[in-house]
């Protein structure tokens, strides 16, 4: 079993039905769908495919909307421009074509040309190409071409330092919303959060759902990492999205604001992904780096809830060798120990306490299973944040939805079993039959078993029961 959770984002490489079936099939638990590339119609088929191979399997992976967010991008091009070191070239607001004889491209904001001034740098692709500005007009931004390389369409411009003024949830990613609420997502990501009015602003989109998406806050920008306590406590998951965190912030950084956040959302209890260029090498190359295969192991001895891959599933050449180098990583240094900031979580509320108190007795058991019957989701993710040593947990709940939420903790494996939540009680037998089933416990093990019997009188009473297989 492997406790930390893969994300796969999805694109050309990976969208048919014979590719979505292999990458589940290969331990994938969250689909990722990036809202800067995909088209609605594509989001709809895709979403449809991934619920009916699914269903198939019994398997209930999530499906992560990430919105563009607050970010510029340059438009489309017909084909990729390539640039020389000291060429110009312009960035034009309001459609405006460059001037005539010179290369350029449209952005989609037109505060970009109040925002800069000569001698500022662009930082354009994912850092791939540096500009300077050279003049501002109206019009457009003409630069200076400062590393050679080509340019396509739709790539993310940074400007380090700087606030940009375009609204945190932009027109795009409100209709981009609707649509995430329309095909049932189980989680929208925030981009370029900058403090926690951006995710209430994207809260109150959500709020009229019985159960909503859950709520992402992508950590990319310095804004973001000096609010980053206010901005965790009201998200449901952190993503350190080092892509753009790595351009934003002096790169040096980038290791110890990672650090920073894992071990905050290990305080917060918060589910944490690490994001961006673990495995990028193998965009092309058939194996990783040796570099990558030690980012890869630093992320889960943090014991971050998820690691994610980008480029190296849209468009790489071997987006299943991917997930699998990643799974095999994964689940030996796993074996080999964790850092376990979680001893420094802050357990708040009583209810916590006795999950506690469960998770140590499994551990001290050397259970194979930590059962927990859930409506609204809290006590897995209260067992998850603690990080057993030993258990796996079982997460039984009457609800698709609930169940493919669920699949961003690490450790939790999420199984529907209609009506458990009405007569926890009487399901646990159930319960522990599927497990012995699916091979997950043999007879005579010990479960260690949370029965939530929810709110009679206005009192909650939870209770720990140890169960033999
Ligand atoms: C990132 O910057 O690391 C990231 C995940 O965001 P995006 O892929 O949307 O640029």
């Amino acid at each position: 079993m492997r406790r930390t959770r893969i994300i796969a984002t999805l694109g050309p490489a990976t969208d048919t039905p014979e590719r979505l079936g292999a990458l589940m099939d290969a331990g994938v638990n969250v689909f990722r769908l990036n809202m800067s590339h995909a088209k609605h119609d594509w989001v709809r088929r895709v979403v449809a495919d991934i619920r009916g191979l699914a269903r198939a399997r019994q398997v209930f992976p999530g499906i992560l909307m990430d919105l563009q967010g607050p970010s510029i991008r340059t438009g489309d091009v017909p084909a990729p421009v390539a640039l020389r070191v000291g060429e110009r070239f312009h960035f034009m607001v309001h459609g405006a074509p460059p001037p005539a004889g010179e290369l350029g491209t449209t952005v989609n904001y037109e505060g970009l040309v109040s925002d800069v001034r000569a001698g500022d740098t662009l930082v354009v692709d994912n850092g791939g190409r540096k500009m300077r500005v050279g003049g501002v007009t109206s019009a457009g931004v003409a630069c200076e071409v400062l590393t050679e390389g080509s340019l396509g369409s739709r790539r993310h411009i940074n400007l380090p330092g700087v606030r940009v003024s375009l609204p945190a949830l932009t027109d795009k990613d409100r209709s981009d919303v609707a649509l995430g609420l329309e095909v049932g997502v189980d989680f929208i990501a925030l981009s370029f959060v900058r403090d926690p009015s951006d995710i209430a602003l994207l809260r109150n989109c959500l709020k009229d759902r019985a159960r909503p998406p859950l709520v992402v806050a992508k950590i990319e920008h310095q804004f973001a990492v000096d609010h980053f306590e206010a901005i965790a406590r009201e998200s449901d998951v952190i993503m350190v999205a080092r892509g753009d965190l790595g351009i934003e912030c002096p790169y040096e950084e980038l290791p110890i604001i990672q650090r920073r956040i894992v071990k905050a959302c290990a305080r917060m209890g918060r589910p944490v992904i690490v994001a961006t260029h673990m495995l990028e090498s193998m965009i092309q190359s058939p194996l990783p780096t040796r570099a990558e295969i030690t980012d890869v192991a630093n992320a889960v001895f943090e014991q971050a809830d998820a690691i994610m891959l980008s480029g190296e599933t849209t468009v790489g050449r071997h987006p299943l060798a991917c997930v699998e180098v990643m799974d095999r990583i994964a689940r030996r240094i796993e074996r080999s120990g964790g850092a376990n900031y979680h001893v420094e979580a802050e357990l708040t509320q009583p209810r916590q306490k006795l999950v506690k108190s469960a998770v140590l007795l499994a551990d001290e058991l050397h259970s194979a299973a930590l059962v927990t019957f859930t409506w609204s989701g809290q006590l897995p993710r209260f067992a998850a944040a603690l990080r057993p040593r030993t258990a796996s947990i079982h997460a039984f709940c009457d609800s698709e939805a609930l169940a493919a939420q669920l699949s961003m903790l690490r450790g939790v494996t999420a199984t529907v079993l209609p009506s458990c939540t009405d007569d926890p009680e009487g399901s646990i037998e159930g319960a522990v039959q599927r497990l012995k089933a699916r091979g997950a416990v043999k007879s005579g093990d010990s479960v260690v078993v949370l029965v939530p019997h929810g709110n009679t009188q206005d009192r909650q009473v939870d209770s720990i029961k140890m169960h033999v297989a």
